[in-house]
């Protein structure tokens, strides 16, 4: 294995629908297309595409919405997704999904959640620990703490942590309920709330009520923020202050500014910003500048399964085109613990785990 994949890693970006095996969005799909209710050539052709711009892989997430919005398909996804991130050694995932209404099959926003919670349960090939409650991850109380990561004759551990999604083409009063679903979810390993969707559609004053709810009630909140060019919206969200924010990459001047003075964490997804064409190019991208200015900051992936791609590959990535060694890439990751959105106690272990692990990479 190479040492990326070797390496114990932190995802805090990851949406659930963006991250689906592709072999399992195409089985889906071909059921549905056996039951004449998409065209499966037409669907198979749009999954397989490799390159899309922004607009498109919103298109693209609608479709994804039709093949897998119902409860058992949400719990497979759910615990396919986790078992491969913790396949490449991500030790601590924070997973964000849109909670949807499907009218059709009776599903509502908190039933949606609840299959999301059982692909949770779900997960078997490795252990893992997603409720506050949770000691270890899947290690009962009385066991001696395991703390070979690495090791393949060790059974592998994840924590698991939830973020609710509000897309940007919901209501106030929409975003409202999401939020409130997150308060009723605490002890289920909700922590926070995400703001994504198409950047071009919705206002910032549209979820600033919930939002502003979301933290009053102590929720963590992460944003995406300046995936297209708006600067009264980037500086709003600036200043609201979130504990984190998505991409950053149609700032300016000023917006830099006042993003380093805040100190406010940027997770960083090199592949999905080179293939929505929201980055020309890798050297140029924003990562450099960050990094050498030691602003905060976590790789991840965005959309694995969409835009083809690992935690691990974003790492191998980063590692040659910025010319990163292993060292420095071990650091980056294992910094990304300080903004994590879970408690000390957890914090604790992963850095106790991170440096039992760093002794086998040297
Ligand atoms: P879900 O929330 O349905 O589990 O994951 C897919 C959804 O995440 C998309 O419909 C979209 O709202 C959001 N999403 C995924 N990737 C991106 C991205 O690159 N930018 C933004 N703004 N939203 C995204």
């Amino acid at each position: 294995e190479h040492w990326v994949t070797m390496m114990p890693k932190v995802e805090l970006h990851a949406h659930l629908n963006g991250s689906i095996r592709d072999s399992t969005l195409l089985e889906l799909a071909r059921v549905l297309g056996e039951k004449g209710v998409i065209v499966f050539s037409d669907v198979e052709h749009v999954i397989m595409k490799s390159d899309r711009t922004l607009h498109e892989v919103f298109k693209l997430f609608d479709l994804i919405h039709i093949i897998t919005t119902d409860y058992t398909t949400v719990t497979r996804i759910t615990k396919e997704v986790v078992e491969d991130f913790a396949a490449e050694n991500v030790v601590y995932l924070e997973l964000r999904t849109t909670p949807k209404r499907n009218d059709s099959i009776g599903m509502s926003k908190r039933s949606y959640m609840e299959a999301v919670v059982e692909g949770l349960r779900a997960v078997s090939t490795v252990d893992i620990a997603f409720t506050p409650h949770d000691l270890g991850a899947g290690i009962p109380a009385n066991s001696p703490p395991v703390k070979d990561l690495c090791n393949g004759t060790t059974r592998k551990k994840i924590y698991v942590r939830l973020l609710l999604s509000i897309d940007r083409r919901e209501t106030t009063a929409a975003a409202m309920e999401t939020v409130k679903l997150a308060l009723e979810m605490r002890d289920l390993g909700v922590v926070g709330i995400d703001l994504s969707g198409n950047p071009i559609v919705g206002e910032w004053i549209t979820f600033l009520p919930a939002l502003k709810f979301a933290r009053e009630q102590g929720l963590f909140i992460t944003l995406h923020c300046g995936e297209v060019r708006n600067r009264k919206e980037i500086q709003a969200m600036l200043e609201f202050s979130p504990q984190r924010i998505g991409h950053a990459c149609c700032f300016e001047e000023e917006e830099w500014r006042k993003l380093k003075t805040s100190e406010i964490p940027v997770e960083i997804c090199l592949t999905s910003n080179i293939r929505t064409e929201s980055i020309s190019s890798i050297d140029i991208h924003h990562f450099v500048d960050l990094y050498n200015a030691k602003h905060p900051l976590v790789l991840c992936t965005d959309d694995a399964g969409v835009f083809s791609t690992t935690l691990s590959g974003e790492y191998f990535l980063a590692a040659s085109a910025f010319g990163l060694g292993k060292r420095e890439m071990f650091q980056l990751s294992r910094n990304a613990i300080d903004f994590i959105f879970a408690d000390d106690k957890v914090k604790r272990e992963l850095r106790e785990n991170f440096d039992s692990a760093a002794m086998k990479l040297d």
